[in-house]
This record gives C-alpha cells, structure tokens and sequence, in this order.
C-alpha cells in the first residue's frame, strides 16, 4: 500500500513550495489509494516555535490536505532515536567523534585555502587519540568509502552518487540531539513510508539516507524531488516573510479551490486543462509529469484562476457567509433587507477575490458623503443639481421600484428636459454611489431600495 507524508520543520511559515510539495504528495496517496501522513519536524529546538507548528496545522486544514496518520512530532520520539543510534553502534556502522571544534575548524579552513571542498578527515573513524581530555562528542556515520549510490528519482530519473563525495554525516549532536538527516531516514523507515515526495534541495541528502538504510538493512523508498518554486524576480521563496504564507491569502479573500488549482498547475500539467476540481486532482495527478525545472510564482495567474472561481461557484448560502464574514473584518454593517445575493451577481466580474467584492460593494451598505465629496466638486454644475432635484421628484412617484421602471423614468426625463442620458447617469451615480464608475446606476437604486436612494439623494440637494 502506498504511503507519502509531508515532513515540515517547525523553523518558518509555510509557503507556497512547501504546499505545493504537500498537496503533490496528498495527491499521489490519495490517487493510489494510499495514505498520507503529516510529520513535523521540530528536533531543531532553538528555531522551531509553536506558533510554526499552528502555521502547518491551520494551513492544511484550511486547504482540506488532510492527513491519515499523525500529526507525529519529532521532538516526542527522542528516546526511539537514542535507542536506533545506540544500535547503530554496536552494528558497527556509526562513532563517537571526539574531535574539538577547534580541530574541525582548523581542518576545514585548511581544505578551503588548499581549494578542496569541506569534509571530515574521519580521524576517530581508525583512531580514538583524539578521546583523551575531551568528554564532548557527536555521533557519526560510518559512510561507505568506495562505490556508488544510485536511485531511480520519479521525476529525475536516473541519479549517481559517488560514496568517496560524501562524508561521515552527523546523527547525534554534541548536545546529545539527533540530527534531521537521522531522524527524517529513520522515521521514514519506521513509518513505512513507499513514497519520499519532497523538495529539490534535499536531493544532496538522499544518497547519505539511502546508506543509513542500507546500514540497517532496511527498505529504500521511493524518491521524487519536485523542483523549487520561486518568486518572479527569480529570489528563494521566504520561510519567514509574512507575504508567501498561504494564511495570509486566505485573508485576502481567496478560494482554497483557486489556490489548490494554481498550485497543481504550477509545475504539472494535464493535457491543456487548465482547471481541476479537487476530485479531478486526486484522479488524475500523477508524479511523473511533474516538471523538472523550477517554476515562477505569478500572483496575476493565481488572481486570474480566483476570479474564474469566485465566477463560477453558486451564490449560494455557503458564499453568502464568507461574504458577511469580509465585509465584517472591515467593519462594515450589513443592512438585513439588502439584498446580497444581487450585489455578488452584479459586482462578482470586476472583482478577483472576496476582499475586492468588499471594498467594491462599500456603496451599498455606507453612507457615501464622506467620500464623494471631491468627486462631487469635480463634476457637479449647476445643472447637476438641476437634473437631480427633477429626477428625485420623479423617483419619489414611481410606485413599482425597479430597475426597469428606474430606466424607464430617465429616459422620460432625458427627452423631456433635452439632457443627456449620460449625463444624467453620471449625476446620479456620483449621487448615490459617490464613484466615477460602477455597474449600471439604475441596478444599483434597485438593489439600494426606494428609501435609502431618495435618502442619499436628498442629501445632496438640501
Ligand atoms: N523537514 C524538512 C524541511 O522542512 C523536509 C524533510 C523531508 O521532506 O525529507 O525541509
């Protein structure tokens, strides 16, 4: 049975290439069948923080990228670790390494000024001389010194490491804590995990976890490095910066649809579909067409794909809630016998994401004077307020409040008085919205209600 996990340390936000990484390896699972666990890995004491931990939680839930299994900390397995490290010693296949840090920077200056890349010399490997006077040590691992490794990456191919590159790794630390290299392998192990979907930048660490397994005699899973994904002006994404954490989109009024969406595009492809239900995505996701190089962040995109969606979903009770739930984070009263239903349906194409349906829709539920009073300088003559004290008269008599009936009356009035239709749309519109553009003004009194239109209109003359 196949089985994937996502494994995130606790050190930093997630961001959309962590997602992304989680959301092809949900994928896989689910499209074979299998099951998904959620691993945090929090063994980095100094850097990992709860509130990081929360960030991975509520934005996985939040996506609906739902684990079977877990979440397993790291930090709760320490005395699983100690005794896999402790057994790992008496096989033979690990040390102590007494060397001081004062050796090992000594060393290593040395290899750089000489031009060699970095490595452990292995000295505690062959001799212990270095144990005298020295209590402190970490813990090694004996890599092969001859011969290749090679795996089979689901996206790569082929892929050769030379043992004589790689070093005596680090499994425990001089304060007595595995290392992540350590924990992830073993871990991976003894959660019978079939199938490592993870990122790029872990591929140099895969040849030394493919020998920690062999050393133990264990099964070699899978791998499938999915490469980075990274911002338009070609940076790393940010663990740390608020502006790449998927929370912070969620806040701004996107679809977890939309965004699920973008992100299985963004760097896999199916045929030239361009949108996946989330049904479709567990069926037809596959790992092998998962691109090789890296892919652009590109918020116009993920924009675009947010106004498909909020286009597209029913205006049903669902997308009424969230609507109320933005239009209270700016504070805004909601009148109960406005319509919200009509507003979404005449707003919804100008708008990208909920935030915008908001900030798009004010008009309707505020008062406008506070904000079209230079708009009202700027295009309101004398006859302005002509054209507006006839037509407020008019409106007051019509009987049946409707769009139509709105229509029916201006342009009545346009012929009646020689005044252009447009300008008499544009007075009004200034009047009751307090814009230079919106949708038709005469929808807009329809939804506003007979009494709040008079109201603001009256505001204006006296
Ligand atoms: N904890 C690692 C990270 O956040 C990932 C480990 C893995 O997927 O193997 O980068």
């Amino acid at each position: 049975k196949i089985k994937t996990r996502f494994a995130p340390s606790s050190t930093g936000l997630l961001h959309i290439g962590n997602i992304r990484t989680a959301l092809y390896s949900w994928l896989f699972a689910k499209r074979h069948n299998g099951s998904f666990v959620l691993r945090i890995e929090d063994t980095d004491f100094i850097r990992s923080n709860k509130i990081y931990v929360d960030n991975i939680l509520n934005t996985l839930k939040w996506l609906g990228i739902i684990w079977d299994e877990g979440p397993y900390f790291q930090s709760q397995r320490l005395v699983f670790y100690k005794n896999k490290i402790n057994e790992m010693l008496d096989l033979g296949c690990a040390y102590k390494c007494y060397c001081s840090v004062n050796r090992l920077n000594k060393m290593r200056l040395k290899q750089i000024s000489n031009g060699i890349k970095p490595s452990y010399d292995r000295k505690c490997r062959y001799d212990n001389s270095s144990k005298k006077g020295h209590q402190e040590y970490v813990i090694r691992f004996k890599n092969p010194l001859e011969g290749n490794v090679i795996f089979y990456d689901q996206i790569r191919g082929k892929i050769i490491f030379n043992n004589s590159e790689l070093d005596d790794l680090i499994i425990q630390r001089r304060n007595g804590f595995p290392t992540y290299n350590f924990c992830v392998v073993i871990d991976d192990w003894d959660m019978k995990i079939t199938h490592v979907i993870r990122g790029e930048d872990h591929i140099n660490n895969t040849p030394r976890q493919i020998n920690i397994l062999k050393s133990l005699n264990a099964n070699i899973p899978n791998y499938a490095h999915v490469s980075m994904v990274i911002n338009s002006n070609k940076s790393n994404l940010s663990k740390r910066k608020k502006d790449s954490s998927i929370l912070e989109y969620k806040e701004q009024g996107f679809f977890k649809e939309a965004i699920l969406n973008y992100l299985i595009k963004l760097g896999w492809s199916y045929k030239d579909k361009e949108f996946f239900s989330i049904d479709e995505m567990k069926k037809l996701f596959s790992i092998k067409n998962v691109s090789k190089s890296s892919s652009e962040l590109n918020l116009k995109k993920l924009l675009w794909m947010n106004h498909h969606y909020l286009n597209n979903i029913p205006i049903d009770l669902i997308l009424i809630k969230k609507f109320k739930k933005y239009l209270k984070n700016f504070k805004i009263k909601v009148n109960k016998k406005i319509n919200l239903i009509k507003i979404i349906k005449l707003l919804r194409n100008r708008c990208n994401t909920l935030q915008d349906l908001v900030l798009q829709s004010r008009y309707f539920f505020e008062n406008v004077e506070k904000f079209n009073f230079i708009l009202i300088k700027k295009f309101f003559s004398q006859d302005s307020y002509k054209i507006v004290k006839i037509i407020y008269q008019k409106l007051y008599n019509i009987k049946l409040w409707n769009s139509e009936n709105i229509v029916i009356l201006f342009k009545k009035i346009s012929q009646k008085y020689f005044i252009s239709l447009k300008n008499i749309y544009m007075s009004l519109r200034i009047a009751i919205t307090g814009l230079e553009e919106s949708p038709s003004i005469n929808t807009i009194m329809d939804i506003i209600g007979k009494n709040e239109s008079l109201k603001r209109l009256k505001k204006l003359l006296y």
